[in-house]
């Protein structure tokens, strides 16, 4: 074959597919870089997806124990936590974006771009579709990583097609181009002030980190670049609405950081609707119930015109990851593919096939029973009740023995103060008993985070090398391999040339325009070449000297 060239060789035989799987689909036996393949005696291992899970995997895997090969959709990695600076041009869309081919490459892997669209476990082949020729074909495992990420969660809400979303870098180019777009129309002569208005009004549905960073960009970009560039009038037109389902905006960081961000933007008039359930959004409205104090069984229902409504209220699993959950008994019914501590997924006896990041949920250890066995220990004069400090005590003890529960503990005092009913300033361990079930609920997902995929990645990186090697010696997979821990190193929110943290060691970052760079140097250091670093460095300084760039493409 002349197109392949004589330095290469692969044998003619190879490019003539085999059939295989349970639909008799071509499987995958050579790759046109690679000279040994069918011979190759390297277990292959198969990683789908091209996110903050896989990348890590790829990053600590040792070179030579698997043939690597790694499937996505798209043929980059998408930096997300600066997504929301992207959709209003503080950030550059290439800046996020880093080519997949250059880190397969370090690590001497195979790329497809490609959608997995099904497993076929018994003869471990994932089948994969080319969206543009819509060709499917088998791409065989020994061991096989999925970390397909999430998508977004309905709620069941009616009219999400009217909304925008942003997950991916896609939506922020369409988001960028709509949130332009409104405010060229809204500039135009012959808008009625009324639709004006409309045009004007940004909705964010969902307090939680991505909601909340995104109208704060949204802001800045309002408040420093419409003003400047745009007809001032415009200004008095603008409004920004949180609508928020929970009684605070970032609820999951610390009080006193939702309390400043709250304050934070209420002084900017950005308007927060909490206790509110957005009902159906139509064509130029977001209807929606907000608790009535007075009488909590009957919401009051409202309505709010909007010209650019984001949805940003959570994940769900991809249709690929549904796909896997329904055709495995011990995955039916759940809202993510469970797996044990080591990150195997449940069901699949030989242990081949992993799930980690968005996509997958840690089996729930039951931890109840153990937290009332911590709290019977802190109880230290044995009455049958703990003291605030004895309470920390234990949480603390719990966050460090499980580490899903880590994120609440900065929740601690707002806990005490909320099941110390009577304020006696002790709570009954049998009250406790009952209220903790709540808290154990909660406590059972790792939160849904580039932080936890890329710990999860590393982790399972090391292992899978680990397995290999002591399959070649001959040693036992449970010698080498320990459960996987979780170390919370912080959270960290922008909020409109500030930012708000907290941090594993306790300490709590509320605001300042050092937060802003202390936010910035966080994120400049994650990144994953310093060609990213280098457009970011860039783009900064370029929107520091001449604004952002105002053209819709
Ligand atoms: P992803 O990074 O989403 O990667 C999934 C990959 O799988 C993608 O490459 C996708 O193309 C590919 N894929 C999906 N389906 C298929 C298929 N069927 N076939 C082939 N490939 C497929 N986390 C933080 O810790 N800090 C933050 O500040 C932060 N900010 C965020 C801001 C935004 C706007 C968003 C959207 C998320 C943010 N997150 C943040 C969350 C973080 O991005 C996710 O938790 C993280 O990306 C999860 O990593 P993952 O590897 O599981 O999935």
């Amino acid at each position: 074959n002349s197109a392949v060239g004589a330095h290469l060789t692969v044998p003619e035989q190879a490019f003539k597919p085999k059939l295989g799987g349970y639909k008799n689909l071509p499987v995958v036996s050579h790759f046109l870089d690679d000279s040994v393949h069918e011979e190759n005696t390297k277990p292959r291992l198969v990683v789908i997806g091209s996110g903050w899970g896989a990348v890590s995997v790829l990053e600590q895997l040792e070179k030579d124990d698997y043939n690597v090969t790694l499937i996505s959709e798209n043929n980059y990695f998408l930096f997300t936590p600066l997504l929301p600076s992207a959709t209003v041009g503080t950030l550059e869309m290439r800046s996020l974006l880093e080519p997949i081919r250059k880190i397969t490459d370090r690590m001497k892997a195979h790329f497809l771009q490609v959608t997995a669209k099904d497993v076929d476990f018994d003869s471990k082949l994932v089948e994969v579709t080319d969206p543009a020729t819509g060709k499917d074909f088998y791409v065989p495992y020994d061991k096989l990583v999925i970390a397909v990420g999430a998508t977004s969660m309905t709620h069941g809400v009616e009219g999400l097609e009217n909304t925008f979303q942003l997950k991916t870098i896609q939506d922020a180019i369409k988001i960028r181009r709509q949130v332009l777009e409104n405010l060229e129309v809204a500039a135009l002569p012959t808008t009625p002030p009324e639709e004006r208005k409309r045009l004007l009004s940004f909705v964010v549905c969902g307090g939680g980190p991505t909601g909340v960073e995104f109208a704060a960009e949204l802001f800045d970009t309002l408040n420093e670049d419409l003003v400047r560039w745009f007809p001032k009038v415009l200004r008095e037109d603008v409004s920004v609405t949180i609508i928020q389902s929970r009684d605070h905006i970032l609820n999951t960081f610390d009080t006193s950081i939702s309390d400043y961000a709250e304050k934070k933007f209420d002084r900017e008039k950005i308007k927060i609707v909490t206790n509110a359930r957005v009902k159906k959004i139509d064509e130029h409205s977001v209807h929606y119930t907000v608790k009535n104090a007075g009488d909590p069984s009957n919401p009051e229902t409202q309505q709010l015109p909007y010209g650019f409504c984001l949805w940003s209220t959570g994940i769900s699993m991809t249709p690929f990851a549904r796909n896997i959950s329904e055709k495995l008994e011990a995955q039916k019914h759940q809202r993510a593919l469970v797996t044990d501590g080591t990150l195997k997924l449940k069901g699949i006896p030989d242990g081949s096939v992993y799930a980690i990041g968005d996509c997958a949920t840690i089996e729930n250890p039951k931890m109840l029973s153990h937290i009332m066995d911590i709290c019977e220990a802190a109880d230290k004069n044995k009455d049958g009740s703990l003291t605030f400090d004895e309470f920390v005590e234990a949480g603390q003890y719990m966050c460090r023995r499980f580490p899903l529960a880590t994120t609440h503990l900065s929740k601690m005092s707002d806990l005490f103060k909320k099941y110390d009913v009577d304020n006696s300033g002790t709570l009954e361990i049998d009250e406790l008993r009952v209220l903790l079930t709540d808290l154990d609920k909660k406590t059972t997902n790792l939160p849904a985070t580039a932080q936890v995929a890329n710990q999860q990645g590393k982790y399972l990186g090391k292992s899978i090398s680990r397995i290999a090697k002591a399959s070649r010696q001959g040693v036992s997979e449970d010698q080498v391999v320990q459960p996987f821990a979780y170390h919370h190193l912080g959270s960290l929110a922008y909020l409109g040339n500030t930012a708000v943290g907290e941090f594993s060691w306790g300490y709590k970052m509320v605001g300042g325009l050092w937060a802003l760079y202390l936010w910035r140097s966080v994120y400049w250091s994650e990144q994953v070449s310093l060609r990213t670093r280098l457009n970011l460095s860039i783009d900064w300084t370029k929107g520091a000297i001449w604004g952002r760039d105002l053209s819709a493409i």
